[in-house]
């Protein structure tokens, strides 16, 4: 059996010009090895993004493009539960549950807002919003892009 030949495109030369010219995405070839042009791919739609990718709801876009520039004034549970929600946000939910539990527990007369309450309470604050994506179980990707349509993860096969 002969060893067959593989097809490889030309690679197109890049003239002296334009190697003085600033690098651009659009003055390096294409690539043909898989990898490479997956990289290219993601480049260039990372290049192209907009917010109306991933975000179909215009409240949330016109007030991520027109964020508040006024300072509310905070009713001293909303800031004490702003606080608490901001000094556990690396914690789980459960966490600012049971602190507001505890907190509730002694001033019974004064509750922390909820986890929900809270956390709408900063989102309306801060403009910025919880946008949820797929991804693989194993953190490998987000199925966005060129994964966007992949029915299990190309790194672990995870579905
Ligand atoms: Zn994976």
């Amino acid at each position: 059996m002969e060893p067959q030949e593989h097809h490889i495109p030309p690679v197109p030369l890049i003239t002296p010009v334009q190697l003085r010219q600033p690098l651009s995405y659009n003055t390096f070839p294409c690539a043909f090895l898989k990898n490479l042009a997956l990289s290219q791919d993601m480049i260039a739609n990372i290049r192209n993004a907009q917010l109306e990718d991933d975000i179909d709801n215009a409240a949330l876009l016109y007030q991520l493009r027109n964020p508040s520039r006024d300072v509310p004034e905070l009713d001293e549970q909303t800031q004490i539960s702003l606080e608490l929600f901001s000094a556990l946000a690396a914690h789980p939910k459960s966490a600012y549950e049971e602190a507001c539990h505890i907190f509730n527990k002694t001033c019974p007369d004064s509750p922390l807002h909820s986890y929900w309450v809270v956390k709408s309470h900063l989102e309306k604050l801060s403009g910025v919003m919880q946008i949820k994506m797929d991804m693989c179980p194993n953190s490998c990707l987000a199925f966005t892009s060129p994964f966007a349509n992949l029915q299990q993860c190309p790194e672990c096969a995870e579905p």
